[in-house]
């Protein structure tokens, strides 16, 4: 999940989750409020909703004895005298002190009913009617002192005497119900509050901080040079993916310094097969000179015969740092490439008529075929091509060892491999691509084969890397420096092509190359012009 999403999700657990969580505890708070109203003050849930509870607990206060009130009004409206029966007054005081009431009766300003001496005591204060504006008929007031409510009604008896009923309510069991709820309500919100919170935090911490710290540590070991050590992150949000890049730098970081080091040990080693290489040569070129300055070579053929020599070695070393030379320009890309579209059977043709010549006094032979149409041309820098023929016809004759050699060269047509669908297109409105696909490249095969000795299998795999001379021809006196085939792939690599060989002992070796054909939007490219 993106972070963004998850923020979303905090934003509404924190609001939404404490919100439910304080409805539902109020609710149990309330219910057990309701209870003890029920208990003390005989309010059910019939007389106060829950919300009245909540919304205003004066009215609870009114409503406790609120029906008690109405009936003895109704009861002095049509028959005042009534309160004056002990009995009913009594049985009324009964009724009243399940709710923590009772009943006083006032007759001409006396009492006449004290439904209880201890509650009337303790009140500071009751609305007498001579003490009283006498317009009206009812009061209902609070006695702070002792937490009563006074409900208080006048009227006149029969006789014409001045008559007053009041129904005293103690809330004092009410009040500290009350602030208890209201503390527990606190309390739980506080909790709920608080939980939510730490839950959220410990959500953020294991999805934000923790990989971060995984980040944090990897990017020390990485200053530190360690790279072996993966930065693993299981989540999908955009710190997961930034632990994947940064894992992804790691891995290329690493592939560097080890190609870097790899390289290293390369240029040592070429610097050792140079100077092995050249050893030999100069070391010859030393005995034979020695061998004339001592006298050795006493008769005038002697002489000429360690001078060939000297002139044939020097010409090995000649040799030998021209290949060095070529190979590292082609090594640097600093050989400059020209391609341009030529003819493949008119080059291939003068190709061959070119060594022809010479493979004719080695008694070797050549055969060319070529498949593919004869107006078939393709994008080469030609120099550097000759260069990659003439290296595999020579080496086919320098390595040939049947008195009647024969060397075949093989033109096909590979079969175009259809390009990798895009990963998105754009389409006009017609439904055509706007970025028209380019069409599939098309190559050619060419195929050198010759009858010589082949190649061991154990070396084949390794015929095309620098310096490497298989053991026979190490062993052998034909001169050679282990470079030409890997000059051979440079430049076949470089023309978009690739190169492979096959071969069984004794019974020959092939060569394969393929070269690209030039399309027809190489020729708008270009501009037509051929060579
Ligand atoms: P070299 O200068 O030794 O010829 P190359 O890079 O041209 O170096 O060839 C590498 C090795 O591959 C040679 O030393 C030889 O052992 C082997 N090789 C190449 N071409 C042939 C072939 N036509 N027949 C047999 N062996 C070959």
């Amino acid at each position: 999940m993106k972070i963004r999403g998850r923020l979303m999700i905090a934003f509404l657990i924190m609001t939404l989750f404490p919100i439910a969580i304080t409805l539902l505890s109020t609710q149990i708070i309330l219910s057990r409020q309701r209870e003890m109203l029920n208990h003390y003050y005989n309010i059910t849930s019939e007389n106060t909703s829950t919300i009245d509870i909540l919304a205003n607990p004066f009215n609870i206060l009114h409503n406790i004895t609120f029906e008690d009130y109405r009936r003895l009004k109704k009861v002095v409206d049509s028959n005042p005298d009534k309160l004056l029966d002990k009995k009913f007054l009594a049985t009324e005081n009964a009724r009243l002190q399940k709710k923590e009431s009772f009943l006083i009766v006032v007759e001409n300003g006396s009492y006449f009913y004290i439904g209880s001496q201890k509650g009337l005591e303790k009140l500071s204060y009751l609305p007498l009617t001579n003490e009283y504006n006498q317009k009206y008929d009812y009061v209902t007031c609070i006695d702070h002192k002792s937490s009563c409510l006074i409900k208080e009604a006048s009227f006149f008896f029969s006789n014409k005497t001045q008559g007053q009923f009041f129904i005293v309510t103690n809330y004092s069991k009410l009040v500290p119900r009350w602030t208890a709820s209201i503390r527990e309500m606190v309390i739980a919100f506080l909790i709920i509050l608080l939980t939510t919170a730490i839950i959220l935090v410990l959500w953020i911490y294991e999805s934000i901080v923790r990989p971060i710290n995984i980040l944090r540590i990897a990017t020390m070991q990485i200053g530190q040079g360690n790279l072996d050590t993966p930065i693993s992150s299981t989540s999908s949000d955009e710190i997961g993916q930034l632990c994947h890049d940064f894992d992804e730098m790691r891995i290329r970081l690493k592939d560097m310094i080890e190609k870097s080091i790899a390289s290293d040990e390369n240029t040592r080693e070429i610097i050792s097969s140079i100077s092995h290489d050249l050893k030999t040569p100069v070391t010859a070129i030393k005995g034979y000179t020695e061998g004339i300055i001592d006298g050795v070579a006493d008769t005038p053929e002697k002489q000429k015969k360690y001078l060939q020599t000297i002139y044939a070695k020097a010409n090995d070393i000649t040799y030998l740092i021209d290949e060095l030379s070529l190979f590292s320009k082609v090594e640097r890309n600093s050989l400059a490439y020209n391609f341009i579209p030529v003819n493949l059977n008119d080059y291939f043709t003068d190709c061959i008529s070119d060594v022809s010549l010479d493979l004719e006094s080695k008694n070797i032979s050549v055969e060319y075929i070529n498949t593919t149409d004869k107006a078939t041309n393709v994008l080469v820098d030609t120099e550097q091509l000759k260069r990659v023929i003439h290296n595999i016809i020579d080496n086919a004759a320098k390595y040939m060892d049947k008195p009647k050699g024969h060397i075949t060269i093989r033109i096909t047509d590979v079969e175009p491999v259809p390009a990798e669908p895009p990963l998105y297109r754009q389409i006009k409105d017609d439904g055509t691509d706007l970025i028209p696909q380019s069409p599939p490249e098309e190559f050619v095969q060419v195929e050198i084969t010759d009858n010589g000795p082949g190649i061991d299998e154990k070396d084949l795999p390794h015929i095309f890397e620098r310096f490497f001379r298989a053991d026979a021809s190490r062993n052998s006196s034909k001169r050679g420096s282990g470079i030409g085939l890997s000059i051979v792939k440079l430049i076949i690599t470089e023309h978009g092509g690739e190169i492979w060989a096959e071969s069984e002992k004794d019974a020959g070796s092939s060569f394969y190359f393929t070269l690209r054909k030039e399309t027809l939007q190489d020729n708008k490219e270009i501009g037509g012009s051929y060579e």
